[in-house]
């Protein structure tokens, strides 16, 4: 479908309404300010409208109408990666949000989940858990599936397992022509390589068919100590990453907590230093493993064997939308000197969350049949998180951010994991040899640009 030339705003609007009815929500509309806000509450995005499509028909039906008015598309699950967006100028683009279009069937026997377009995590794994499965999702089990893993998704099951995006046997999306086609190895291979990467900038994906782990329960949890032994501590994981095995998933964050009575007691008003992941081996090779680090007397220990559906719990990420800003990079490596400077930013730019996740091994490796992303280089992963209490720290915040990124450019890869990049920037390096080839399909398949994606193709 050719983008038609913009027509009247109230044109446009009625285009519109014609389709979805009040599940359109325009400017003006009581509703809008509730529809427009994303995950991440410290972005403000204005879009044109917002569109509450339930069914795979009422998303062709809202594409096809937003490009005959001439409007772009964005199409977002959750919102927690709005700040990507957060730049580029909405007032005339239609957010189609996926939010009501939830839910997981498992096939236990080909090993397999089909998740519409708008599932969490939580869907997916309390969903396979009853089959003793489980999926590589991330730390959160509110962040959507679908703009995780077309980005990549890096998991605490990822150093054996490879990023999420490998997991994808097939999409099913709505294009710019306004067609909902399957895009997976044996039909429209080009598009299925493009989406693996290039995400919501070829489509509004509606489902996704996603291979499973035969995992019902793993060893997992979280050490936590005093921040005044993060130096002691960060070093102590750094030396332990260099001879931990691929079965082993983790990460070090320094938090710093305000006082508020909604926090657990052993975090409110404190700084800590937290280790946690998973650990894909028995009770005893996992215990093995983890003893140089109990050795250092963590105040709290959860590491144990769980069920699957509660490892979305022990990154202890805030179970509610959030006003956050975040920076990130890719590490080259950790040395002593490294972890020193780490826990010096840690501590003097003060952003709520500096973190390092352990990379490697199957993160690292291209799959078979990969699609435009499929590895990320760089043997750690560095982010830094602030929340954003009110409108007005937001540039505090973003300073504390960037100077803990900043405090590590000694270190840093070329590469970038995009689904940390949560801030206006090329996403170019995170798609590496892919970009032009990416580039140049998104000028074939949606050659007026109608999708506008967290991460922007070409
Ligand atoms: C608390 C928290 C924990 C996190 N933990 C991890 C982690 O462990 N590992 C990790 O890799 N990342 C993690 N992330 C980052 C997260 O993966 C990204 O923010 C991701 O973009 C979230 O996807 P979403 O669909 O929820 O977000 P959205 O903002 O809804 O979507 C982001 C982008 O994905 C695309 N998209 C989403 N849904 C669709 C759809 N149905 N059709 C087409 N395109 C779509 C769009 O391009 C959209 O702009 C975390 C983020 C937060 C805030």
């Amino acid at each position: 479908m050719t983008l038609f030339s913009p027509v009247d705003d109230d044109v446009a609007a009625e285009n519109l309404r014609s389709t979805l009815g009040e599940r359109i929500v325009l400017a003006g509309d009581g509703g809008y300010d509730t529809a427009r806000t994303p995950w991440n509450t410290a972005v403000d995005q204005r879009p044109f409208a917002v569109a509450l499509p339930e069914t795979d028909d009422d998303v062709v039906a809202v594409v096809r109408a937003a490009a005959a008015s001439g409007l772009r598309i964005a199409p977002q699950s959750t919102g927690h990666g709005a700040g990507a967006l957060a730049g580029t100028d909405l007032s005339r683009t239609v957010i189609v949000s996926l939010r009501a279009m939830r839910g997981a069937v498992v096939d236990p026997v080909a090993r397999t989940a089909r998740v519409r377009g708008g599932s969490v995590w939580h869907d997916v794994v309390d969903a396979t858990a009853l089959h003793g499965l489980t999926a590589l999702h991330g730390s959160a089990g509110d962040v959507g599936v679908v703009g995780y893993t077309l980005s990549g998704g890096v998991s605490l099951y990822g150093r054996r397992h490879g990023l999420a995006v490998n997991s994808v046997r097939s999409v099913r999306l709505v294009t710019a022509a306004g067609e909902l086609v399957t895009a997976s190895a044996a039909e429209n291979p080009e598009l299925f390589w493009a989406l693996r990467g290039g995400s919501g900038a070829f489509g509004v994906v509606v489902s996704l068919e996603i291979d499973l782990l035969p995992y019902a329960d793993v060893f997992a949890g979280m050490m936590l100590w005093d921040g005044a032994r993060s130096a002691e501590v960060g070093r102590a994981w750094a030396e332990w990453t260099r001879r931990a095995p691929a079965s082993a998933t983790t990460s070090l964050r320094v938090m710093h907590f305000p006082p508020l009575p909604e926090l657990p007691p052993f975090v409110s008003g404190r700084s800590v230093v937290v280790v946690d992941g998973a650990i894909l081996e028995t009770d005893a090779g996992a215990e093995t493993l983890l003893a140089p680090l109990r050795e250092l007397e963590p105040e709290i220990d959860t590491f144990a064997r769980m069920p699957t559906s509660r490892v979305v719990e022990v990154h202890m990420d805030p179970p509610e939308p959030s006003p956050a800003v975040s920076d990130h990079a890719m590490l080259r490596s950790l040395d002593a000197a490294a972890v020193d400077a780490f826990v010096a930013a840690a501590f003097e730019a003060r952003p709520m969350i500096s973190e390092i996740r352990h990379m490697g091994e199957g993160f690292a490796r291209a799959s078979d049949g990969p699609g435009a992303v499929s590895s990320v280089d760089g043997e750690y992963l560095l982010t830094a998180i602030s929340m954003v209490p009110v409108p007005e720290a937001l540039p505090g915040m973003d300073a504390a951010v960037r100077a803990v990124v900043a405090a590590m450019a000694e270190w840093h890869g070329s590469g970038i994991a995009l689904t940390f990049v949560d801030r206006e920037r090329d996403s170019a390096p995170g798609f590496g040899a892919s970009a032009a080839r990416l580039a140049e399909l998104k000028r074939l398949l949606d050659p007026d640009d109608t999708f506008a994606a967290a991460h922007r193709v070409g």
